[in-house]
Formats: structure tokens, C-alpha cells, sequence
């Protein structure tokens, strides 16, 4: 009985996110311009944006891929965190990102919740959205982004 007075309370007090789909899964790659060559050449994709991110220390290529996107990474610096994971594990699945309709109410439920965090508030990504980006040990090994409008 205790038991779930406890719940009822603590799930009233917790607003529910919601996550409406996967925005994009973020490839980290060596050569922005080859990796562009076989997602345009081989898969027949059309690279729809190329923008540098400052902050993040990378150079982004968009392809639309139906409802989601793939974000190829380039990074602009050994020292930043997609030179850095390169070295370590190589070209790959960098992060997953989800699209909710509020970052900043969503970043506070993670928080609140107890999971650990990178961005304790939104930053500008590309394409203009806010993002945040949640600690891979907290989700599964699985660098995860969250991003809205
Ligand atoms: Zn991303």
C-alpha cells in the first residue's frame, strides 16, 4: 500500500515527455566529401545541407531519409569530441537523436529522473534546432540527443 501512494505521487509530480520520432542518427566519418560521394553515388541520396557547427567541432552533411535524416560528422579537430571518438572506435553510429516537442521541459524530467546529463540546458545545433545531448552511460552505451524547433 505504501508502495503506491509513493508512485501515485512521484508520477503526478513528473511531467511525461514525449518523443515524437528519430530526428536523425548522427555517422561519424573521416572524409565528408567521400562519405557525401557514396551516400549520393551508392545509395542514391541527394546531400540536401552542409553546414559547420563551431561548437561542436564538426562539419555536417544532411540526407533525408523518408521521416528521419542521417547527419554525417566530420570533425574540424583531433581534440574535438567526434576526432576524438574516431580514434578510439573509428567511423560509425556517432549518436541518436529524438524529437520532442519541449528540450527544456524534457532535459528538467531527465534531471529529474536522475539521469546524468551533457547539457544541463539547450545549445544551438545545426539546421537551427536546440539540442542536448544525454551521457552515453546513462542510456545504454548509446550517445543519445534530444532536439526541438
Ligand atoms: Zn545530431
Amino acid at each position: 500500500m505504501a508502495s503506491e501512494t509513493t508512485f501515485a505521487t512521484s508520477f503526478k509530480t513528473i511531467t511525461v515527455m514525449k518523443i515524437d520520432r528519430i530526428e536523425h542518427i548522427g555517422i561519424a566519418v573521416k572524409n565528408l566529401s567521400e562519405a557525401i560521394r557514396f551516400y549520393e553515388d551508392i545509395l542514391n541520396l541527394k546531400c540536401y545541407g552542409i553546414e559547420e557547427i563551431a561548437d561542436q567541432k564538426v562539419r555536417t552533411a544532411f540526407f533525408q531519409v523518408g521521416g528521419t535524416k542521417v547527419e554525417l560528422l566530420e570533425s574540424t579537430d583531433p581534440e574535438g569530441p567526434v576526432g576524438r571518438f574516431i580514434d578510439s572506435k573509428g567511423e560509425g553510429i556517432h549518436h541518436i537523436a529524438f524529437a520532442v516537442d519541449d528540450i527544456v521541459s524534457s532535459l528538467n524530467e531527465l534531471r529529474e529522473k536522475g539521469v546524468r546529463l551533457i547539457d544541463q540546458a539547450p545549445r544551438k545545433g545545426a539546421e537551427d534546432l536546440k539540442i542536448g545531448f544525454l551521457h552515453p552511460k546513462a542510456t545504454l552505451g548509446v550517445l543519445t540527443e534530444f532536439c526541438s524547433k
